[in-house]
């Protein structure tokens, strides 16, 4: 099953903070560095959820 396929990022990411998804314990980055690139495109993808909702990502960038 695909329960999320046809939402957007920024709804998946309000799905998530209504259901108390730790976000700072997340990772969405491609790269296998100790922080997030902040420029792959699923940091990309991320950050314009965050910025969508209005709310701060809790998670450090390396940019
Ligand atoms: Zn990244």
């Amino acid at each position: 099953m695909t329960p999320f396929i046809r939402m957007t990022k920024a709804e998946i990411l309000r799905v998530g903070l209504a259901l108390g998804v730790p976000y700072r314990e997340t990772w969405s980055c491609y790269q296998n560095n100790d922080r997030a690139c902040g420029v792959c495109s699923s940091c990309h993808y991320r950050r314009e959820a965050f910025r969508a909702c209005g709310i701060p990502d809790p998670i450090e960038y390396e940019e």
